[in-house]
Order: C-alpha cells, then structure tokens, then sequence
C-alpha cells in the first residue's frame, strides 16, 4: 500500500496540490506557486518533511544541478547606523557589543575580495552599514572595485543602503555586478521592524539599480514573529521583482537589538521555508543567508536540497562555521562548489 503525502492547510485536506512530488512537476512546468500551496508548504508535518524536500530538490537540481554557488561577506562599514530596524546589531537602537568603524580603506576591500577568492567564492559581498552611501563612501568602494575586478575572477556585489540619483549609475560604470538590498519581510509587516524607512523605499532602490542593468540580489529575514502569510507574501513580492539572487536570513538575536528574545524558528521550520522559496522562485539563486548554523544546525545539509548557495565564512557581525567545515559538508553530499565566473 503506498502512502502518498496529501498536503494539508490547518489540518485540512488540501485539494490544491496531490502530492509534493507533483507539485514540483507543475512548477517545472512554469506554472506558478499559488498562496495556498505556499502555505501548505510552511504547514508541511514534520513526519513528510524529507518528502517535500525531495520534492524541492528536484526543482533545485534541474536549474542548478548539485554546484553550490559560495559567497563571502565583507563588512566595510560597521555599526553608528541612523536607522531603526529592530532585528540589526548596527541600528541607532542596538546597544550589542558589536565593532563599529567607519568605511574601510580601498586597500583593506581589495584585500577582503582576495580572501573572498581564495576562499573559492563566486562573489564578494561589499556590505556598508547606515542608510544609503555618501559620495565619498561611494568614491571608496568604486575604486576598489575597479581594482578588484582588474586582478579577480569573481562576481562583486555591492550592498550599500538607498542609493541617491545617479550612484547606481556610477557603481556600473565601476564594474559592479549586483545590488543587494534585501525587502526583509512582507509590506503588511515591514513596519513592525523599522519606522525610519518604508518597504516603498526599499522597492524603489531594487527596481532603480534593476532598471540601469545591475542584477538586484533581495530576499529576507525569517523569525521576526511574522505569519507564515508575511513569507509567503515576501517569496512572492520577491517573484513578482524578479529577483535573480534571494539571500534567505534566519533571525540571529543578538543581545542588545531590540528584537532580541526573538525565537520562533527551529530546524524544520527553516527548510520548510527554504522549499517554499525554491518553490516561489524556482529558477532564482536561493542562498541560505545569516543564522544558518544557529538555527539549521545539524541540519544544515539538507537545507541545500532546496537553497543552491550559502555564505562561506562570517556574516555581518556574527561568526559562521569555517571554510573547511563548509566545503566538507558540500563534499560529504556529494555536491561540487561552482566555479567563479570568467572575469
Ligand atoms: S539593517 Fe542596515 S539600515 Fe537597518 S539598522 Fe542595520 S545597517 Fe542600518
């Protein structure tokens, strides 16, 4: 007798979907991920868990194959935001014990894309706390990324606030690949995170560096004490975008943020909603982002049957597992790291 999964909404039996195997098969067929099969996803019982990840492995494998692709973050900027957001160690509101500094020197981003490289990533990440770049951060990082991508074969991603007229500009004159700014959860719930700028301002910058010709990089953060709803209605915001690059973060409270007491993740959570992003985005770069070794853990590993890309080292201002124990866990699984592209 088989035993065919029936997905199920608040313990309904679900007449959107047969199966999850099914459900991959619709979606290899271009049709779209409804909200309802979103939510399903998220209410996924834990005891079906391995089947709607063979399910969203077979969506990751056919656009990815097993490469994973590593990028590796470098904080130039750290800390003495003016901003409010409530889940961020750099805030004006966060009293964490965190370094802060001001934008370093283009020698020391040079130095940090070398490390990047030889730490087989595909792309440098320049991350800048604060609201958006003044022109003289903004000479800085364009000249070290003129000279970055003179001496290396990598990708460089530059993560600098809201930008003002013509900065996008100059950064693609400059050679800078991707723009990363993140929407961070859903519209219904952005305000419950920051009161200083709107989830309209971060639209704005992502559809403004897209319509010059950078490939915008957004996703989220997961964990904030949104609904399951708030991530459907993000993975879906971020389809309608056509986001190339979808960074997927799971809260990390850090003592002395406000949102710190934060926890509403555990492990299986965060593959179920790592599938629904696979689902969401099928053909998209899903990384799994910050807060994944605090809140995958052990299973880490099966959270690359749906996401295609992870961070290699640390994040913005919390440590990550080292390089080695990265490329082993991609080792044991048999996956290959992806080259970098040609430069
Ligand atoms: S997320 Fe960015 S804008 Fe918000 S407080 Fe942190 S550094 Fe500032």
């Amino acid at each position: 007798m088989t035993t065919a999964f029936v997905p199920r909404i608040n313990g309904v039996v679900s007449t959107v979907v047969p199966s999850w195997d099914e459900l991959a098969a619709r979606i290899l067929e271009n049709e779209p991920l409804t909200r309802e099969q979103g939510l399903a996803v998220l209410e996924t019982p834990d005891h079906d868990l391995l089947r709607l990840l063979n399910a969203a492995y077979d969506v990751r494998r056919f656009y990815f194959g097993n490469t994973v692709q590593l990028y590796y973050l470098m904080n130039v900027k750290s800390g003495l935001c003016p901003e409010d957001c409530n889940y961020c160690s750099q805030s004006k509101l966060s009293t964490a014990a965190i370094p802060k500094y001001q934008m370093l020197s283009t020698e020391e981003l040079v130095a940090g894309a070398k490390r990047a490289y030889d730490s087989k990533a595909c792309t440098f990440c320049i991350v800048a706390s604060g609201r958006g770049p003044s022109d003289r951060e903004l000479d800085s990082v364009i000249d070290a990324v003129r000279e970055i991508k003179d001496n290396f074969s990598i990708r460089v991603c530059a993560c600098l606030g809201i930008l003002k007229p013509g900065q996008a500009q100059r950064l693609q004159e400059a050679g800078v690949d991707r723009y990363n700014h993140n929407l961070n959860t859903s519209e219904e719930f952005h305000k419950n995170i920051v009161s200083t700028h709107t989830y309209e301002d971060r639209v704005r910058t992502i559809t403004d560096v897209a319509d010059i010709g950078i490939s915008p990089c957004c996703g989220g953060i997961v964990g904030m004490g949104e609904s399951d709803d708030d991530i459907v209605s993000l993975a879906f915001a971020l389809r309608d975008l056509q986001i190339q690059s979808i960074p997927v973060n799971f809260y990390h409270p850090v003592p002395g943020t406000p949102l710190y007491g934060t926890w509403t993740l555990d492990p299986r959570k965060c593959l179920k909603v790592l599938a629904l992003f696979r689902f969401a985005n099928p053909s998209r770069e899903i990384r799994i982002a910050g807060g994944r070794e605090l809140h995958l853990g052990s299973m880490q590993p099966l959270g690359l049957y749906a996401a295609n890309s992870i961070f290699v080292s640390d994040y913005l201002t919390t440590k990550g597992q080292s390089a080695e124990d990265d490329y082993k866990m991609i080792n044991d699984m048999g996956f290959a790291i992806a080259a970098a592209p040609k430069a």
